[in-house]
């Protein structure tokens, strides 16, 4: 099993950077972002619960999310492998994680750390923005996130870093030439 996390800023392509490398892997995707806007969508209980915070650029409770990764990562397709995206977001998260990946025999095995200037993000939230509509793409939330970013999942870069785990990734340039680089990383890792 290789468990993977892709940690970037709102804007930094993460989501699109995390789907080509599960497919390129074979490893189950897991964006909590998009699962949560899925339980929005069909009115599921965490739905409810979580449309607030998200519509505020806020974090939805770890409470909430931690049980529902743990759940998610023990069910048999992740056994082959699994990408995580948008998890974990803050330190509380991250130990939760290690901890539920301990019970299951396995552990984080590469965190790839996507960096982008911030004037660079602004711009291309407010582009996706105009272009897809997603409720928390407003410039208010926008700016919220980016806080929630720095203060409660930025320190995740040092807590990684310290364990040895994490992979740089410049995210400038064009999406192929970002994958490029996390193809190297994840490869120098398999020893490919
Ligand atoms: P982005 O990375 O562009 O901010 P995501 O799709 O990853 O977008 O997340 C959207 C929103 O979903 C976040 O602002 C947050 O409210 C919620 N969310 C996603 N993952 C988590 C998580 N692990 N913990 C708490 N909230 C989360």
């Amino acid at each position: 099993m290789i468990v993977l996390v892709l940690l970037g800023p709102p804007g930094s392509g993460k989501g699109t950077q995390a789907a080509k490398l599960a497919d390129y892997l074979g490893a189950v995707h897991i964006s909590t972002g998009e699962i949560l806007r899925q339980e929005i969508k069909d009115a599921t209980d965490l739905g409810h619960q979580a449309a607030a915070y998200m519509e505020n650029g806020q974090l939805v409770p770890s409470s909430l999310m931690i049980n529902f990764v743990a759940e998610r990562l023990s069910e048999p397709d992740c056994q082959v492998g699994c990408l995580l995206d948008g998890f974990p977001r803050s330190v509380d998260q991250a130990q939760a994680l290690d901890q539920q990946l301990g019970a299951q025999g396995a552990k984080l095995d590469l965190v790839l750390s996507l960096s982008v200037p911030r004037e660079e993000l602004e711009r291309r939230m407010l582009e996706r923005s105009r272009k897809e509509g997603r409720s928390d793409d407003t410039p208010a939330t926008i700016s919220k996130r980016f806080d929630v970013y720095q203060t409660t999942t930025e320190p995740l870069i040092s807590y990684y870093q310290e364990k040895g785990l994490l992979h740089s990734i410049d995210g400038m340039g064009s999406p192929d030439e970002v994958f490029r680089q996390i193809k190297a990383a994840v490869d120098q890792f398999r020893n490919v």
